[in-house]
């Protein structure tokens, strides 16, 4: 099989991102930053011509790539500052975790698969994106370590925002996760931190994930498959 992977696809990237923008993604840093990051390095090399369609992709291990469209919607709702310690849920390929890094400062990502972790470390390491950092670990119970965070993405839906990732927000700081009390279809919300006790949620619209299993999300028994 050939691998196109040296294939210049910049254009493809150009006309997504510009797609993207006409369904209503207007923040230009998030633009750039969907410019700046090549989607075909984060997806099996027979995906690559795929790369560019605005669809999730399988990845491996049963779990996807999200859509272009929700990574940017996610990013843009995270109302990101360049200063911003940023913590995701769901590393996955990495892909979203390079695209908040080229806004942030630092990001630090969470993935329960080993191997999907181990794979997303080397990537971004290859890419370059030096202040990504990726655990294996159940990202339900958040990362203690670097928090508080200004911003919290959580790529996997679950049953309810896990409570260690409300404390680890900072105030001022903002969520964005999926939930539904359903595996595979969700509300996407957003979370403000007010204050220590005060916390404001708004709904974004209907979107699909894969299910977040852990202690704080789905158990692993209840997994569709
Ligand atoms: N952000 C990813 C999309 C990943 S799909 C990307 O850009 O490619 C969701 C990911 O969440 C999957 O890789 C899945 O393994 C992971 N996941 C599910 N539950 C999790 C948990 N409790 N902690 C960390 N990762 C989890």
């Amino acid at each position: 099989m050939t691998n196109d992977y040296n294939t210049d696809r910049s254009h493809e990237r150009e006309r997504l991102v510009a797609q993207i923008e006409r369904e209503g993604i207007r923040d230009p840093a998030v633009l750039d930053a969907l410019r700046q990051v090549p989607r075909e390095a984060f997806v099996p090399p027979k995906l690559h011509a795929a790369a560019y369609h605005d669809s999730a992709l399988p990845i491996g291990r049963e779990q996807t790539i999200s859509q272009p469209f929700i990574v940017a919607l996610m990013t843009a709702k995270l109302e990101l500052e360049s200063t911003d310690r940023v913590l995701e849920i769901g590393a996955g390929s990495g892909y979203a975790a390079a695209v908040l890094a080229v806004i942030a400062q630092e990001v630090y990502t969470v993935e329960r698969d080993r191997e999907l972790a181990e794979m997303a470390r080397q990537r971004l390491q290859a890419l370059g994106f030096s202040n990504v950092h990726v655990l294996h670990a159940d990202g339900t119970r958040g990362w203690p370590e670097h928090a508080p965070y200004q911003a919290i993405s959580v790529t996997a839906g679950g049953p309810d925002v896990p409570q260690s990732l409300s404390e680890q927000l900072a105030i001022g700081g903002r969520l964005v996760m999926p939930v539904g009390r359903d595996l595979s279809q969700q509300q996407l919300i957003r979370v403000r931190r007010i204050a220590e006790d005060d916390y404001r949620q708004e709904k974004l619209g209907d979107v699909r994930f894969v299910p977040l299993v852990g202690v704080a999300g789905w158990d692993g028994q209840e997994r569709v498959k």
